[in-house]
């Protein structure tokens, strides 16, 4: 049967080592100023927290994997938000392949790329 631990929000009235069945209701009135203002106090949760395999130094190292995990998820977002370029310019410059456009003289290689024409 556990033990429970009660406070009154009204006078601070401590109840403490009170034996009730889990299905038992929560007491509400205070002993000492009558009112319905007592609340319950949970404990025992940090005595199974130490218990347990959730040592300092273990949640420290869950830590460092969740920020790692975090740190990787950012940057897949980084590099969604910032995907490389699709496609050289001379696909987006008009329809002229690599080939044609390297047989270009300067002059019309410049041109092709600020007019994206192809004048010969
Ligand atoms: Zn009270």
């Amino acid at each position: 049967m556990p033990i429970y631990d009660y406070e009154c929000r009204n006078c601070g009235a401590e109840v403490s080592d009170v034996f009730q069945k889990v299905t038992d209701p929560e007491l509400k009135k205070c002993s000492t100023c009558n009112q319905d203002t007592l609340y319950r106090v949970v404990t025992g949760g940090l005595h199974s927290f130490m218990a347990g395999s959730n040592t300092i130094g273990s949640i420290a190292d869950r830590n460092t994997r969740i920020n790692k995990n975090q740190i990787n998820e950012m940057e897949a977002k980084k590099r969604e938000a910032n995907p490389a370029p699709e496609k050289p310019w001379h696909h987006k410059q008009g329809n002229k392949s690599l080939k044609e456009i390297n047989k270009m003289s300067d002059n019309q290689k410049t041109k092709y790329i600020m007019e994206g024409k192809w004048n010969i």
